[in-house]
């Protein structure tokens, strides 16, 4: 044996007591040595030690304390004790408390120590392999265990006895025991009383029979296990046995079958369902062999195609035949079209029942295909969708409808599914300008202005939940153009395309909230132009006697609103006091003849100041005649009744001063008659004794006295010349009667009067046809005369004069033209030129007054009419006057 493995601490006082063995020692051993013994105990700490040789005095040292300590820290190191006598005896006492191998009385034999050692680390090693041993034995044990402690089913040994001797944690899950209770136990005790007798029996054989193993039972039959609370459980056994020299073993490695119970019956129930499901959904399943050309059919395939004989053999063929023919090709198409693809497929078709009625299926098809890529059978489904087909069509039929209703309406209407536009009638395109194709899918918010989204989404919720909600509201929406418009908006919970949705209508309001608008508009410009023209209206509840006043009739009565509460014996206490009885008995004519009536007032503001009224009152009756209510409406009329009074006065004062001034005329007309005819008589006398002096003297007193008398000649027929224009100024039209007068006829004379002096003056009248005319003749034809004599006079030198006269008629009014072609007149002096005795030219130049034209105007004047001048110096001029009919 190689003792240099082992480590040997070597403790001596003394290191020259061993020199006698030192040799040998130190070759054969790995030694460590010390003297002290806490370096010895530095040394066990951290080296192996497998043995202590000890040579140190006991009765003088603490060696003992420090063998004592080694022994309580390191149990398994022994020790070699080399001592003395003395040393016996005190070890003779504490022998047991020390870790003493042997001790060796000293003097010693080296050659038998080192046998000694020897000795002690063979007995030390064997202890050493025993104890490896055992703890593989107890780690076996413990794997084995855990092992069965693992394992998920039970195991529950049993010794010959029937005693349980081993469970797992499985086994005591299984029956509710703890691991105490079971191991020692009977194994009855997890056996129901029914197969107790039985079972040890059933031991036995499987003890005597040469199996080591045994399935109790066979495949499909359990047994029952007894748990702690008395429930028997399906359990599956197996047993197994194990030959020992303690005697036989018996294992049961037990399954608790209940969850595969469980399971069959969950299996055979979906199974069911399925079953069910598939009769329920018609859905049917078939396989074809296809080298073969059989075809199998599930009970479901039999009910869809309502074929009763089950036995009958089925072919592809025999399947083809009850497809309707229309889509048999079809159907064939696609299942050989599949086999060229390898691909599986699925086709709706129609088939065709005995009795010609007709179902609609959905059919799938898988093949199988072998290693050569050759197709062996084929299998699929068949389900029997007539229903959904039919409802499908009823739908897109009721969808087609609910489309051509909401298309012919004149309202834009959508539906909403999800938030998102899912339908869109006409009118809303217009509504939104937006097209169709825009709308749909968009959201539904998108277009509602954003004042309104959160309203419209929290009824849109509550509409899907049927809440209550208003029904109809009125907001405002964006078109594709930012257009802002009003709508009228209302919302319906319907189901589209089989979902719940809302139908939503929008109706544009924009046009009516315009009039709105406007008519608001309007009424404040009513209100203005009422306030401007000092109107006011009220109504009278005859009833309840409550008088409403607009506010200008509170400015028209001088009083405020907040003050003055209107009311009928309010207003009458404001009327005159002289118009009082007037409008009370006006009023109650008003009422019982149910009559308008309008009438003038005068009301009194709180100033004492007067207003004047022009007052409207119309009653309004019930449906018996009854007078209920009354409205009217008052103008204050005060400034137009004032100007009335001032234009009154105007108008007095005007016609006093008129007749001031035809007095005056009067009078004048008088003084010049008067003067002009006394002055004729002096005159007359002067001129008489003029020319008898001319006759008698002259050339007898001198060539003064000649020129002087020609002088007093000239200028008294001057002054005669004047006093008789004068005369005949004052008198015109005096002794007037108007008459029918043929102004063709008054040209006539004129002309023969100045027939003369036309010669004279190589001078040439044209006229047209002039009218006859209601009109005073004498007057008439001495404005010809004057008018056609100055166009004569006037003429220029060496110019022949040419008169032209003419007349035209407008309404019932004549307009003469007396147009020459004379010296003219300045524009300056038109107006002048009819002044009595103006004259633009000296006696020298033309003979004349001045009172010619001044008498034209007066007989112009005479017949209501105007004379006035037109001319072009040294051109001529024209003469009009107009006279009415
Ligand atoms: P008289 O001819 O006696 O001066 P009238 O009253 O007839 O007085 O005319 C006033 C003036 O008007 C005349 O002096 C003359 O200057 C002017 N007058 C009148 N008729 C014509 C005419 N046809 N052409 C130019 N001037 C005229």
């Amino acid at each position: 044996m190689p003792y240099k493995e082992y480590n040997l601490l070597y403790i001596n006082e003394d290191k020259t007591n061993l020199n006698s063995f030192e040799k040998d020692f130190y070759r054969k051993f790995n030694i460590t040595t010390t003297k002290s013994f806490k370096d010895a105990l530095g040394i066990l700490t951290k080296n192996d030690i497998h043995l202590i040789i000890f040579d140190c005095q006991l009765a003088k040292t603490s060696g003992l304390e420090f063998l004592e300590e080694v022994k309580k820290k390191y149990p398994d190191i022994k020790c070699i004790l080399l001592t003395d006598y003395d040393g016996i005896k005190i070890l003779e006492d504490s022998f047991d408390s020390i870790n003493l191998w042997r001790y060796i009385l000293k003097p010693y034999d080296s050659a038998q120590l080192i046998v000694d050692i020897e000795n002690a680390l063979e007995t030390y090693q064997l202890k050493i392999d025993k104890d490896k041993l055992l703890n593989k034995l107890e780690f076996r044990k413990g794997k084995y265990q855990k092992m069965m402690d693992t394992a998920m089913d039970s195991i529950v040994t049993i010794n010959d006895k029937h005693e349980i001797t081993e469970v797992n944690i499985a086994a005591c899950e299984l029956f509710g025991y703890s691991q105490k209770e079971l191991i020692g136990g009977p194994l009855s005790m997890l056996i129901p009383e029914n197969k107790r007798k039985a079972h040890p029996k059933l031991v036995k054989s499987f003890s005597n029979s040469e199996q080591k193993t045994k399935r109790m039972g066979n495949e499909d039959s359990y047994r029952y296990g007894l748990t702690s609370s008395g429930e028997k459980i399906p359990i599956e056994v197996s047993l197994s046995k194990q030959i020992t020299e303690e005697g036989n073993f018996y294992s049961a490695f037990i399954r608790d079958v209940s969850n595969r119970l469980k399971r069959e019956e969950r299996i055979k129930e979906s199974e069911y369902k399925l079953r069910k499901a598939q009769q329920i959904a018609k859905i049917g399943h078939w396989d074809l062999d296809i080298q073969n050309n059989i075809l199998t059919w599930s009970e479901e395939v039999y009910r869809i195609f309502e074929i009763e004989t089950k036995e009958r053999e089925l072919t592809n063929e025999f399947f083809l035949k009850n497809v309707h023919p229309d889509d048999s090709e079809m159907v064939n198409l696609a299942y050989t079209d599949s086999l060229k693809t390898t691909k599986p497929y699925s086709v709706n078709h129609r088939i065709q029942l005995q009795d010609g009625r007709i179902k609609h299926v959905h059919e799938t098809c898988i093949t199988k295909y072998n290693e050569y890529g050759k197709p062996i059978y084929s299998s699929g489904t068949v389900q029997d969708i007539t229903t959904q087909i039919e409802a499908g069509t009823a739908l897109k039929k009721s969808e087609k409808k609910f489309r051509t209703f909401t298309e012919s309406l004149k309202v834009a209407v959508l539906v909403v599914r999800d938030e998102k536009i899912c339908y869109v009638n006409i009118e809303c395109e217009i509504l939104f300008e937006y097209t169709k194709d825009e709308l749909l899918d968009m959201d539904f918010t998108k277009n509602i202005h954003t004042d309104y989204i959160s309203l419209i989404n929290n009824n849109y919720n509550k509409r899907l939940k049927d809440e209550i909600f208003d029904n109809q509201y009125d907001i405002k929406i964006i078109t594709k153009s930012s257009k802002i418009k009003d709508v009228t908006i209302s919302a319906v919970k319907i189901d589209y395309q089989g979902r719940p949705s809302i139908l939503v209508s929008f109706l544009d309001i924009t046009a009516k909230k315009d009039v709105e608008e406007r008519l608001k508009e309007n009424a404040l410009l009513l209100s203005k132009a009422q306030s401007m023209a000092h109107l006011g209206n009220w109504q009278w509840d005859i009833a309840t006697n409550t008088v409403t006043w607009s506010n200008e009739l509170y400015n028209i009565y001088g009083l405020r609103k907040d003050t003055f509460n209107a009311s009928f014996e309010g207003y009458i206490e404001r009327v005159h006091p002289e118009d009082k009885d007037c409008v009370k008995a006006i009023i109650q004519r008003a009422l019982r003849n149910k009559k308008v009536v309008h009438f003038e007032e005068r009301i009194v503001r709180p100033d004492k100041t007067l207003r004047y009224l022009s007052s409207w009152g119309s009653v309004i009756t019930d449906k018996d005649h009854n007078p209920i209510k009354m409205l009217g409406a008052c103008l204050d009329i005060t400034e137009q009744r004032n100007k009335e009074k001032e234009l009154l006065e105007i108008t007095n004062e005007l016609e006093k001063s008129l007749r001031i001034l035809a007095d005056k005329n009067n009078e004048l007309e008088q003084f010049a008659y008067i003067t002009s005819h006394d002055l004729q008589e002096p005159l007359r006398s002067i001129t008489s004794f003029a020319e008898l002096l001319d006759l008698q003297y002259r050339g007898k007193l001198g060539d003064d006295a000649d020129t002087f008398i020609s002088f007093i000649l000239k200028s008294t027929k001057r002054m005669r010349d004047l006093i008789h224009g004068l005369l005949e100024y004052s008198i015109l039209g005096k002794e007037r009667t108007a008459e029918k007068v043929d102004c063709n006829e008054i040209l006539k004379l004129v002309l023969e009067d100045l027939q003369e002096v036309i010669s004279a003056k190589e001078g040439s009248i044209e006229s047209e046809s002039l009218p006859t005319l209601n009109a005073y003749p004498i007057e008439l034809k001495q404005l010809f005369e004057n008018l056609i004599g100055n166009a004569l006079k006037y003429s220029r030198e060496g110019v022949p004069p040419i008169i032209n006269i003419s007349s035209r008629k407008q309404d019932d009014i004549w307009e003469f033209k007396f147009k020459d072609n004379g010296i003219g007149i300045n524009e300056k002096f038109y107006k002048k030129i009819f002044v009595i005795f103006k004259r633009l030219h000296s006696n020298e130049d033309y003979d004349g007054t001045g009172i010619g034209l001044a008498h034209c105007r007066k007989i112009i004047e005479l017949h209501n009419g105007h004379i006035w001048v037109e001319s072009i110096p040294n051109k001529g001029s024209e003469f009009y006057f107009t006279i009415r009919m």
